[in-house]
């Protein structure tokens, strides 16, 4: 099936070896459109014994691939991208009619994020260099970055493109093959750029997707004795339970969990920006984003006026068909998922928390079978569970502050440490909580931006290791140090 008729059959079988095959058991998942409920296709279940003969695709593509002059693996890299560039059409509808993303966010975010990162790293391919370290006199000592081997990939399902791309260019670029899962519930961007790889060029065995469920195909990744490095991004449940799986082999585990992302409003800020920018920080891609700004703290002398404007803004939000470049939000991206952000609704009122706006699914046909939730903003108390757990949807929680001490406690008042944001004019301010922030990521005066040259991750409970730019190339490669006796003249350790 194509999702139109000027688009491309949609793939769902696995990639494995460079052939599309049907898995070892013959059983498949539904993937299903989250605006209508219908199915958009059958992807094929893989099983242990799929991710099996996908690692040994990896180990055999492996020798050739790192031996591969840097620049050549680049190359691939800027082809893809140029490739995925001009499948946008077809990938943004995809994306879209998958996840319930906006097709507008698809092609303005997700699609063009996901080229310039594999662009990125396609340069990065033969910059990363090592390093000559000055040891005792009649010894050179050099430190060369050698890639890992098979590197499983777990994607989930809040930005499968872009999340595919973040794994895959730094370990390709480093020289590393992949075993990639994305999340059952949304693998059909995936599957395409598998289907782009093919087309620019890509050796066989040296990318292998298999679609199939977190707990049978993620936990054999997580656990294969020939996986040398796991990249995951999901929850810290699940995650927790990855570095369990990952002990066996003692394999390489790079962690990006969930976030409570605190987004501060001093008295001082630029209201209009904050306002807009708090928004785009909590209802972009319906909230389901780690780094969410999802507690939002107001000072208390602006907190009545902030949330006047903040509120009017989140019921204008157009909800609707993601396939329609006027919608907004779409629904969230399964009926489970739906259900879970709308028991927060109840968990709020339950310990006090004042609804101020949405917490229902929006009324009226057009929003019949689709997964929505209305754009909702709940005012809570720092300890309460709608500000301290995530919820992963178009729910914010505010808090108010009446000093920095304040506001700073409520902030790091939390297990996760991803991102956060401030908005203030006092640069003096700025930088002081930039430092103190317990935070993988700060933005003043904006909120989640993201780049793939800037280091992408979290502290505490929102995990570690760091996704993009030359911290990621560290991630996905181990340092070799070589010594070299430059000097024959050596006395000798034991005099006879
Ligand atoms: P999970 O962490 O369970 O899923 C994320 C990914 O992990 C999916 O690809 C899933 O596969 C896979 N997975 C699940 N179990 C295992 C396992 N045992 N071994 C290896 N891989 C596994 O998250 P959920 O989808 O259940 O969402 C629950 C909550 O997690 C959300 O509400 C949100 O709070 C958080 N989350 C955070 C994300 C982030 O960006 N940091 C992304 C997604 C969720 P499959 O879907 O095929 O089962």
């Amino acid at each position: 099936m194509a999702i139109d008729d000027h688009s491309p059959p949609i793939q769902s079988k696995l990639l494995i070896g460079g052939r599309w095959c049907d898995g070892v058991e013959g059983t498949t998942i539904a993937v299903t459109n989250p605006y209508d409920g219908t199915v958009l296709t059958h992807v094929a279940a893989a099983t242990t014994a799929d991710v099996d003969l996908a690692v040994d695709a990896a180990e055999r593509a492996l020798p050739a691939w790192r031996a591969l002059a840097a620049h050549d693996r680049g190359r691939l890299l800027l082809k893809l991208a140029d490739a995925i560039e001009a499948d946008t059409a077809n990938l943004a509808r995809l994306e879209a009619m998958d996840t319930g993303h906006p097709i507008r966010d698809c092609l303005s975010l997700d699609v063009p994020r996901t080229v310039l990162c594999f662009r990125y790293f396609g340069g990065m391919a033969d910059k990363l260099e090592g390093s000559v370290v000055p040891v005792d006199a009649g010894f050179l000592n050099y430190v060369e970055r050698e890639p890992i081997g098979v590197v499983g990939a777990i994607v989930p399902w809040n930005f499968p493109l872009m999340f595919t791309s973040w794994k895959m260019g730094p370990a390709l670029a480093a020289g590393n093959t992949i075993v990639i899962k994305p999340s059952e519930i949304t693998p059909l961007s995936t599957l395409r750029i598998g289907e782009l790889m093919q087309q620019v060029g890509f050796p066989d065995g040296v990318v292998n997707i298999v679609t199939g469920y977190g707990n049978t195909a993620g936990q054999r990744i997580a656990e294969h004795p020939r996986i040398g490095k796991v990249a995951f991004t999901g929850s810290t449940a699940t995650g927790r339970r990855i570095v369990e799986a990952s002990a066996g082999n003692l394999k390489k585990v790079q962690l990006e969990l969930g976030g409570k992302g605190p987004n501060i409003v001093f008295a001082d800020a630029n209201i209009a920006a904050a306002v807009g920018g708090a928004a785009f920080a909590i209802f972009h891609n319906q909230g389901q984003a780690c780094i969410a700004g999802s507690r939002l703290l107001l000072h208390e002398s602006i907190a009545d006026a902030f949330l006047e404007k903040f509120v009017a803004l989140a019921r204008s939000i157009r909800l609707g068909d993601p396939l329609d470049l006027d919608t907004e939000m779409g629904p969230l991206t399964s009926q489970l998922h739906q259900e879970r952000v709308l028991s927060f609704v109840d968990i709020a009122r339950e310990q006090g928390g004042e609804v101020v706006t949405g917490g229902r699914r929006p009324e009226g046909a057009a929003f019949d079978t689709g997964y929505f939730v209305e754009p909702t903003i709940v005012r809570a108390k720092p300890d309460h569970r709608v500000a301290q757990e995530e919820v992963f949807g178009p729910f914010v929680t505010v808090l108010t502050f009446n000093s920095d001490e304040e506001a700073l406690a409520i902030a790091n008042g939390t297990q996760y440490g991803l991102g956060a944001g401030l908005w203030t004019q006092d640069i003096t301010r700025a930088h002081r909580f930039a430092k103190r922030l317990h935070a993988g990521m700060v933005w003043i005066n904006c909120y989640k931006r993201v780049h793939p040259g800037s280091p992408f991750g979290g502290v505490g409970q929102s995990g570690y290791g760091r996704e993009m730019g030359f911290e990621a190339m560290r991630e996905y490669t181990v340092a070799k140090s070589v010594w070299v006796n430059v000097d024959a003249q050596l006395p000798p350790f034991y005099k006879r």
